[in-house]
């Protein structure tokens, strides 16, 4: 069922114990609005817990409290019964083990318009948010707490990182308000964005290797990046690796296919004009009009073939 934001505070204000939840292969805002969450829940004095069923990127470990994150598979617990189950950043399909684990009703707060609100009790889609961590944002005002410093390094990481730093087109009046009130609160632009664009040497050598593999499509409008199981070896990270294609002059649609094991490829898809949410969604994946992504569980080289024809009907 589809709620209001009011709903949605007051779901959080009648439930004791909560577990938080995001989509695996978490990036900024996932991690960001879980943990903003988690603290906002804390000053509200709820039990909760964090689950996120994937390794956390090393960047993000500036986050206040990061530790508390726990992963479902090194719980010994068969099942954990709780109040609410919150899911966060994307619909239940990408929460991995949590999903089984967690036995209780689902409040699901996103910012993907692909999210149909499947098998969750209550819905809260804001699909002009630039990120959760905006609709987190939003939330406060509904909840007997004030923002505190932590929540802000929280908001402001997911903010920033799933709006390239305020520079994509879902970055909105209403995004810089936020980000500014953030910013009074105590947050450090320059030493979030530092931490988040900071590369390992051997995911530097890594992204030179990937780098290499770029091939263009339909006369230029369309450029790929191919990390077979080879290349993925050298990567641990591939965060940022499609924009460095995305911005060459006539391309209006990067894509980056990854091989993550043997049969189960990652899509990441960005576009200047196409909704790349389509094609996503065409492949069983969904996202943003110019930020989608989609699995392709075949061999690596079938689905290179798969994605270039999806890609290229598009264009059509
Ligand atoms: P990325 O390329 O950064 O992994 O993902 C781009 C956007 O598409 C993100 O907002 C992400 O949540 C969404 N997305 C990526 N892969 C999938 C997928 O398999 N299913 C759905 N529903 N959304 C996805
Ligand atoms: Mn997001």
């Amino acid at each position: 069922m589809k709620i209001e934001i009011e709903e949605a505070a007051k779901k959080l204000q009648s439930a004791n114990n909560i577990v938080v939840t995001a989509h695996i292969n978490p990036d900024g805002d996932a991690i960001g609005s879980s943990l903003a969450l988690m603290h906002i829940l804390h000053e509200m004095n709820k039990n909760v817990r964090v689950f996120i069923d994937d390794v956390i990127p090393p960047n993000f470990l500036i986050l206040p409290q990061i530790n508390e994150i726990e992963h479902p598979v090194e719980l010994t617990e068969k099942e954990i019964s709780a109040d609410l189950l919150v899911v966060l950043d994307t619909q239940t399909d990408r929460i991995g083990r949590t999903l089984n684990l967690v036995k209780a009703p689902i409040l699901n707060i996103d910012h993907h318009v692909t999210n149909e609100g499947n098998n969750v009790d209550w819905l809260y889609l804001n699909a002009e948010a630039a990120a959760t961590c905006e609709i987190i944002f939003d939330l406060i005002k509904f909840l007997p707490i004030n923002l505190t410093e932590n929540i802000a390094h929280c908001l402001y990481a997911g903010l920033a990182t799933d709006t390239g730093f305020f520079n994509y087109a879902n970055t909105k009046p209403s995004t810089l308000r936020a980000a500014a009130v953030l910013i009074e609160a105590g947050v450090k632009p320059n030493v979030i964005a530092e931490e988040m664009e900071r590369k390992s040497l051997a995911d530097f050598k890594g992204l030179c290797e990937v780098l290499k593999t770029v091939e263009f499509f339909y006369d230029g409008k369309v450029a790929g990046l191919f990390i077979n199981e080879a290349i993925a070896h050298l990567v641990d990270s591939t965060e940022g690796f499609i924009d460095l294609i995305r911005v060459i002059d006539g391309v209006e649609i990067a894509f980056m296919l990854t091989c993550k094991d043997k049969n189960l490829n990652r899509v990441s898809m960005r576009s200047r004009t196409v909704d790349v949410s389509k094609i996503a969604r065409s492949l069983g994946g969904g996202g943003h009009i110019r930020a989608a992504g989609c699995s392709i569980n075949t061999s690596f080289d079938e689905a290179k073939k798969i994605i270039i024809e999806a890609i290229g009907k598009s264009l059509k």
